[in-house]
């Protein structure tokens, strides 16, 4: 008799958190059929990469990932590759595809469900049941760590910014029910998870389907507020935080919920620009004064919240002045953290059929070094507040000490004394700053208090006597 071989995956992720945590569900559904994972991809069965569209550089990957595989497929045709995510999901009309004949499945992430029947039409051999998921979210997804975990609230969006694909590739918002996100969390934490980071593209337009499902004594009208008041109920979830808000839905029950005890100080608020006429452009819904009401009202109730943000420079048309504005933004809002990224036009959007993207590359490289610098000066300022203080951090890994050639140039007794140095262990505190002290592996999963006595840009050193 024939031994039955286990048949391997090997999968891609390119993009956000979203993607992430859409991946850890097609994980779960593909070992629910008897896959197993495995890192080198010339030996597996079925190869499939869930994209991200939100750059032009992250879609050339993609096709440079396709081209790469030209040759295991030659050498192995019965690989089934598959694409999925927000390529597949805007690309309705298969454009793109006809430029990837070696690609066998190409479907958007809320099909991931029927993987199982696809699979077992191109080779029955592997898979062992055909049971298809109707609803993906329902999935409860394979987590890489216990400690920590994404729960996708919503998908799609309903903002339509013009700059921005995931209306078109993720499709309308359509949010999770109050008891199946509850249940989900629930379980988590029975099963060591500590910190929870809810997820959607406006995750606090969250709107609950269910809301005879909120506890009666739940104090907020706001779904979203009151989504946050349940999670915060739950034994054992003691680090809540979500990504990424819009300020139009910046309520002051929202707000209000951000004080609760498991909430991080820390919020990240997409900006994007910082000029009103820029912001009407992209279709933001909000004005720079706007935003800076929401930022003033988040710090009179959390004086010490790290606020980050992202901004798009270099949209069409944007003048010098018009990016004047947006630095005169990030000095005012006083911003922890930027994510500053070049505008890059994509087809199918507004912005691509009604705007030239006339700022030159050179002028976008420019915008984004004086942002950057900004940033760096302003972060590392603002980290020396730290510093002789005591913060709270979740350890996420450990890195044993470095051997490098110079230490193994030396004598023998100095490189012993070396090897006994204590490695690091990296965690972020509630600020969501990355923090480093000299412990070792016991501590991954356990919130520790660390004293700061140095901070950089970067990372925050400290001491940890637990
Ligand atoms: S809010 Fe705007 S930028 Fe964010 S996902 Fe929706 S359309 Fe895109």
């Amino acid at each position: 008799m024939q031994e039955q071989v286990t048949p391997k995956y090997h999968l891609i992720t390119y993009g956000c958190q979203m993607n992430k945590n859409d991946s850890e569900r097609v994980a779960t559904i593909l070992q629910n059929i008897g896959f197993e994972s495995i890192d080198e991809v010339v030996d597996a069965d079925f190869i499939l990469i869930n994209t991200c569209s939100v750059r032009q550089s992250a879609e050339d990957r993609v096709f440079g990932k396709i081209n790469e595989f030209k040759k295991i497929k030659r050498k192995n045709p019965k690989v089934i590759i598959g694409i999925t995510g927000c390529m597949p999901g805007r690309d309705r009309a298969g454009v793109f595809l006809k430029k990837m004949p070696i690609v066998d499945l190409y479907f958007p992430t809320a099909d991931m469900g029927q993987l199982p029947r696809w699979i077992g039409e191109i080779r029955p051999e592997l898979v062992n049941s055909d049971d298809i998921v109707e609803d993906y979210l329902k999935v409860i997804p394979d987590r890489n760590t216990k400690v920590q975990a994404y729960v996708s609230i919503q998908t799609g969006c309903n903002k339509f910014c013009t700059y921005c694909v995931v209306p078109f590739s993720r499709g309308l918002e359509k949010n999770r029910s109050v008891k199946d996100l509850m249940t989900e969390i629930i379980d988590l934490s029975e099963h060591g998870c500590v910190e929870v980071t809810l997820l959607g593209q406006t995750v606090n337009s969250y709107q609950a389907p269910d809301p005879e499902n909120f506890s009666k004594d739940n104090p907020y009208k706001d779904n979203f507020a009151a989504l946050l008041w349940e999670i915060n109920q739950v034994d054992g979830i003691s680090r809540l935080h979500y990504t990424a808000p819009h300020p139009v839905h910046m309520t002051d029950e929202i707000i209000d919920a951000m004080s609760l005890p498991a909430h991080l100080n820390f919020i990240h608020l997409p900006v994007q620009a910082g000029d009103n006429d820029v912001l009407r452009k992209m279709n933001r819904r909000y004005t720079a004064e706007q935003y800076l009401d929401v930022v003033k009202r988040i710090r009179v109730k959390l004086p010490n919240i790290a606020l980050g943000t992202d901004i798009i420079v270099g949209f069409s048309g944007e003048s010098e002045d018009q990016f004047d504005k947006t630095v005169d933004m990030y000095k005012e809002a006083d911003f922890d953290i930027s994510y500053t990224a070049r505008y890059s036009v994509r087809s199918g959007t507004a912005a691509h059929r009604a705007f030239k993207d006339d700022v030159s590359n050179d002028e976008k490289k420019r915008r984004w070094k004086v942002l950057q610098e900004l940033m760096e000066k302003r972060t590392f300022e603002k980290n020396q507040k730290f510093v002789n203080q005591t913060v709270s951090v979740l350890v996420e890994r450990y890195e044993q000490p470095k051997i490098t050639d110079e230490m193994l140039a030396m004598p023998e007794k100095i490189q012993e004394l070396m090897a006994k140095q204590p490695g690091y262990c990296y965690g972020n505190s509630r600020e969501m700053k990355l923090v480093r002290f000299h412990g070792d592996a016991k501590f991954i999963g356990k919130i520790v208090d660390v004293k700061i006595n140095k901070a950089d840009k970067w990372v925050l050193e400290g001491v940890c006597n637990e």
